[in-house]
């Protein structure tokens, strides 16, 4: 629920509530109220109707004294005349308005009754004592079943000679003609107690107070059959013994008093309304004011949740909801502040401040939208070296320095290059247009640009770049691969002499094919797909053939027969050379382990390569395998490059100290290619180096390599390393060899990679005497 309605309802709710019970208290005041004044009207209401029937009373015995003196009637009684007397009586009666007139002789016999003939006993004799004595007595009393005022005169002559009673009936028109002269509020009534319960006998009283009197006192409240309140007050009227008990009941109706106080009470309720409505407006108003700005506020704070910090949040107030608009609109600026400084940092390099790896692609994106575009990746040569030598501090201030030159030599001609750090020691450039003109000019210029080393106080660093082009049309769907192609062509461009190189997809390390070969090469490894061929090498001294190079063969389920050159280099780059090394080196040692027990005098050279170099655990596999073939270390020979070695020339040496020691001979294979010096070589564990066969195939005609070959296998002689020369392909090249003092060759000539067998039939047959004479004639 809104906060506005929640404080609108609580203050309705509240309001009801305190209206609701000052009503009633005020109803419960004005009725106690109402119902004093009542019970004060009643009371007084009784006093007024007893002194009214004292009167009466008063009224009717004089009546009855003046007939007593009347001379006619005091004649009669003297005559016993009893027709005149009840005559008398009854014209008399009427005046008075009595009902019932009697002469009652002195013995208390009645004589004349204007009711009866017949003579009888007065039945209050009581009374007729009374009233000699008092000259006068009156009382209520059951006559035929009706209350009457029953008065009682001696007729005095001047004796007591008789009685005259007048009976005058308490009966509705009486008691009418009191309650107007009274002014009795109420109603009256007279009840008699009858055997069971008290019986109404005159009145117009509710038959409710008649059959539950109140008792003498205070009046009673209750409500009658009609439904409405009153009050009702009784009293006993004296009644002569034997007679039945009389009470007079007067009631007061509350219900006229009780409308004028709920007349006030209804009043009130406009009055209350009014208030109520006001005060709902008053805080329907001030919740607004207090919602408002607080609904204003969660709608803002929930478009900075969505990241809109456009919009402030400001309430021209100086209350606490001010304070909190203030608060909020500085959370906003710090929020935006800190997004925009992370989402500079998730697109920028920390040190240089270029666009990085990230952004870069976003924009080859967005430049791949419109048209083709071109990555150039610029790396710096020998980076490792150089932060190893001078540190990394140095190092950051060069990557700032080639940062600025990269930018000011891209930009200042291609306003529109985008230059970015996309690895450690890694810049791209992002030209617009694919024309392979414009990137190598923009390649050289970038070569160029670095021609001039680093310079900071005393040191001067020389800081040359590779220059990797990759390119990609518009909508090229390949496009997030244009930072690792222009990487790829990189590598590439680091081993070229010209430092740039463009990527070519069919010499991509990566592409999907060729990861592909690398799966079936595994699978083939198990599936037993390989074999190995044994190329003989032939001792010139000796002139026998003397041992033979482990050549990998795969025979392809579908492709079939895969050069090696096909797949080991990519063995190599994707981590998967060490198995083929592993599978290479069981196979070939158990091969060696069939000629020794043959007795054949063969030893076997195995390759390994870069990985092999660095793995710690190749001396010890090898000597397991030795152990569990039951073969002597100098049956086995292991060719490795230079450029192995050269990759982590520490580890690797490591790992050649120790085959070494075990006593395994190692080579270098393809000498002559790489950089490395015959005099660093000496500081390796090595004896034996294997000229690359560039340098062999053309050595007839070659005058250059001839000379080559000759001084390095001179020298090579003087550093106590033996030569091996391959690629032999024919017996001229052979003479010559022999002639220089080469010590081992092997090639074509002497025999092609061949299964194990085909090689020992060929080992066993070779025979060349011009070889093994020690002075060949060479033309
Ligand atoms: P590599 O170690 O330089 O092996 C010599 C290569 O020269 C072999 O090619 C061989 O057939 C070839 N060759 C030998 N004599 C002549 C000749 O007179 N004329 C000509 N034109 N070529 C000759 P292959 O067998 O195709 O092997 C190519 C390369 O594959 C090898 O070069 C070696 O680097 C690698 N390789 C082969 N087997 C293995 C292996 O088991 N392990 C490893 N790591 N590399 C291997
Ligand atoms: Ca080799
Ligand atoms: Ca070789």
């Amino acid at each position: 629920m809104r906060f506005s309605v929640r404080l609108i309802l609580f203050f309705a709710v509240t309001l009801v509530a305190i209206q609701g019970a000052t009503i009633l208290t005020t109803q419960a005041v004005l009725r106690r109220s109402a119902i004093a004044d009542g019970q004060t009207q009643i009371v007084a209401a009784q006093a007024r109707f007893f002194r009214q029937l004292a009167e009466l009373q008063d009224r009717l015995a004089e009546g009855v004294r003046l007939l007593t003196l009347d001379f006619a009637l005091r004649q009669a009684i003297a005559d016993g005349d009893s027709a005149t007397v009840v005559s008398a009586l009854r014209n008399h009666g009427h005046r008075v308005g009595a009902s019932r007139m009697m002469l009652i002789a002195a013995d208390g016999t009645v004589e004349g009754d204007t009711a009866t003939n017949k003579t009888h006993p007065f039945p209050y004799p009581a009374m007729l004592d009374r009233a000699a004595e008092e000259e006068r007595f009156g009382s209520v009393a059951i006559m035929d079943g009706r209350p009457v005022w029953l008065v009682v005169v001696p007729v005095m002559a001047p004796d007591l000679i008789a009685f005259v009673a007048a009976a005058l009936p308490l009966d509705d028109a009486e008691l009418r003609r009191i309650h107007e002269v009274a002014g009795v509020p109420g109603r009256i009534g007279i009840a008699v107690q009858a055997p069971q319960a008290w019986k109404r006998a005159a009145g117009a009283i509710d038959a409710a107070v008649v059959a539950n009197l109140p008792g003498d006192g205070e009046p009673r409240a209750f409500t009658g059959s009609d439904g409405n309140e009153a009050l009702a007050i009784s009293r006993p009227l004296a009644t002569p013994p034997g007679d039945a008990a009389v009470r007079v009941i007067l009631d007061y109706p509350l219900s006229e008093a009780l409308r004028q106080y709920q007349f006030l009470s209804l009043a009130l309720l406009p009055v209350l309304g009014v208030g109520l409505l006001a005060t709902l407006a008053g805080v329907t108003l001030i919740a607004r004011g207090v919602s408002r700005p607080i609904e204003l506020l969660a709608r803002q704070t929930q478009r900075i949740a969505a990241g809109d910090y456009g919009v402030q949040p400001t309430l021209p107030r100086r209350d606490e909801l001010g304070q909190l608009s203030v608060a909020l609109g500085t959370m906003t600026s710090a929020i935006a502040e800190r997004e925009q400084r992370i989402l500079f940092q998730a697109t920028h390099d920390s040190i240089t401040g270029l666009a990085n790896r990230t952004a870069i692609a976003a924009a080859i994106d967005v430049r791949l939208a419109t048209g083709p575009a071109t990555l150039l990746a610029v790396g710096l040569i020998r980076w490792r070296e150089i932060t190893s030598t001078v540190g990394r501090d140095v190092g950051d201030r060069l990557l700032r320095e080639a940062a600025a030159r990269i930018v000011a030599y891209m930009t200042g001609g291609q306003g529109a290059a985008t230059v970015a750090r996309i690895g450690e020691n890694t810049f791209a450039v992002l030209l617009p247009g694919d024309d392979p003109a414009a990137a190598s000019a923009a390649a050289l210029r970038l070569i160029d640009a670095f021609d001039q080393p680093y310079r900071e106080a005393e040191l001067t660093i020389d800081t040359p770049v590779a220059v990797g082009v990759a390119s990609a049309a518009a909508g090229d769907t390949d496009a997030a691969q244009l930072p690792r192609h222009a990487e790829i062509a990189l590598a590439e461009a680091v081993r070229t002499e010209t430092r740039f190189a463009v990527y070519r997809h069919d010499s991509d390390p990566y592409r999907p094919e060729r990861l592909s070969l690398m799966g079936e090469m595994r699978a083939g490894l198990t599936r037993g797909e390989f074999w190995l061929a044994y190329q003989p090498q032939l001792d010139l001294r000796l002139g026998k053939i003397t041992g033979a190079e482990a050549l990998i063969r795969w025979n392809h389920p579908t492709r079939g027969p895969v050069a090696p050159d096909d797949f080991i280099g990519l063995a190599e780059e994707t981590g998967n050379i060490q198995q083929l090394t592993r599978w290479a080196l069981r196979a070939g040692l158990t091969e060696a382990k069939n000629w020794q027990d043959r007795g054949i005098p063969i030893r076997i050279s195995v390759n390994v390569s870069v990985h092999d170099l660095t793995d710690e655990s190749l001396p010890d596999r090898i000597a397991k395998l030795l152990r569990e073939k039951k073969l002597s270390a100098r049956s086995l020979v292991l060719e490795i490059t230079e450029s192995a070695i050269m990759r982590e020339p520490e580890a690797a040496i490591e790992v050649l100290r120790k085959l070494d020691e075990m006593g395994i001979d190692l080579i270098i294979d393809d000498f002559g290619v790489g950089q490395s010096s015959l005099a660093y070589l000496r500081r390796l564990p090595v004896r034996e180096i294997k000229f690359d066969k560039s340098f062999i195939l053309n050595l007839p005609k070659s005058n250059n390599n001839r000379s080559i070959v000759r001084s390095v296998i001179e020298l090579g002689h003087n550093l106590a390393f033996r030569v091996t020369a391959e690629g032999v392909e024919d017996l001229e090249t052979l003479l010559i060899l022999h002639e220089f003092g080469c010590d081992k060759a092997q090639g074509y000539f002497i025999g092609k990679p061949l299964p194990s067998d085909a090689l020992l039939r060929l080992a066993d047959g070779w025979r060349n005497p011009s070889v093994i004479q020690p002075r060949p004639v060479v033309p």
